[in-house]
């Protein structure tokens, strides 16, 4: 078991209060809805190098305009209130500024040109539109179910972990090609045609309770592994030296960490054959379930923890007591901790 004074101290002091009516709150949503709407207006100009092949896939443009539609809005609105109510105009000024510049260059009303795909690009429109979801779902929600009432939403630490989000999520696509590319290079010996048959001939809603089982199940021991291995502990204490937890916290893993344990879970998602629906079905399980275990919320979800890892579960594994940092590897079900002897969710606490 790895020590919790192992773990890199975070020097920063970054935490920022936003007090209702001073007009900050209202200053940082227009800054960040700016951004992303800029974001996204450079995704329409440049989608062969800013927006991912596969995750393109997932949304139209029509939708991808709608938001762009709706964020231009609320930041403008946003940034008008923040430079009535504050005093420093600064992020009023930075909001509608950026505004202007997106809508300048195109807004809502922008054309795409034809363009080559290519798979080499940047995923801009899956950080830009990930983002905006998860602050937009989970920030209320912790307000509103809070475990740690007294953390601001600006806490300890969340510029390193935005970056963090940031760069996992701009390089989503050399992430898939990797995983691809290590599963179907050394494992292409084991996906028969007699197993992916079989596989197959399960209902979806099968097909995704195996593909989320094996999935977890490698995951489990690659994230036991890095708790046992020095040379491995290296890269996932970074995932451990959050200060606190909320949805942002749980981008806070090393690149190397994350390369490795997506190939490593590919495996049996791709020796399996899954259908295309139980595996979307499976991904967006991981994307919501990787910022909602982090979130700062206390919610006691009663039986639910039982069957689906959350927050109460994992937190236990960000506990600094040592005793609970070998625990609750699992990232999606808990029994996968019951099985190999690791759950620890102690009642009550
Ligand atoms: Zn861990
Ligand atoms: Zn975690």
């Amino acid at each position: 078991m790895k020590k919790t004074n192992d773990l890199p101290q975070d020097p920063e002091d970054d935490e920022i209060a936003l007090p209702f009516g001073s007009g900050l709150i209202s200053g940082w949503l227009s800054a960040i809805l700016a951004f992303l709407s800029l974001c996204g207006v450079l995704c329409f100009l440049f989608p062969q190098w800013l927006t991912s092949e596969q995750f393109r896939a997932a949304y139209s443009a029509e939708f991808a305009r709608g938001l762009l539609f709706w964020s231009l809005i609320a930041a403008y609105v946003t940034g008008l209130i923040s430079y009535v109510l504050n005093r420093s105009k600064r992020l009023a000024w930075f909001g509608i500024g950026v505004s202007l510049l997106a809508s300048i260059l195109g807004g809502s009303r922008i054309e795409i040109e034809p363009f080559q795909s290519t798979p080499y690009s940047l995923g801009l429109d899956w950080f830009a539109i990930s983002f905006l979801f998860s602050m937009l779902i989970f920030i209320p929600i912790e307000k509103a179910f809070a475990l740690h009432k007294e953390q601001k939403i600006l806490r300890k630490g969340w510029r390193t972990d935005l970056v963090y989000f940031c760069v996992s999520h701009l390089l989503i696509q050399f992430i898939f090609l990797w995983t691809n590319g290590f599963a179907g290079t050394f494992f292409s010996w084991a996906a028969t045609d007699s197993l992916q048959g079989a596989v197959r001939s399960l209902p979806i809603w099968g097909q995704f309770l195996l593909a989320t089982f094996l999935a977890d199940l490698f995951q489990y021991w690659t994230h036991r592994i890095h708790h046992r291995s020095g040379f491995l502990w290296k890269f996932h204490s970074v995932h451990h030296s959050s200060h606190s937890m909320d949805w942002l916290a749980g981008s806070r893993t090393h690149l190397f960490e994350v390369f490795m344990t997506r190939a490593i879970v590919m495996i049996p998602l791709y020796v399996c054959g899954f259908d295309p629906a139980a595996l979307n079905a499976y991904v967006v399980l991981v994307g919501v379930q990787a910022v909602a275990i982090h979130a700062n919320v206390g919610i006691n979800l009663s039986w639910l923890r039982f069957i689906l890892v959350t927050p109460q579960f994992h937190h236990w594994h960000h506990a600094k007591d040592e005793e609970y940092v070998d625990a609750n590897y699992a990232v999606h079900l808990p029994i996968i901790d019951m099985i190999f002897g690791t759950y620890k969710c102690p009642k009550g606490e």
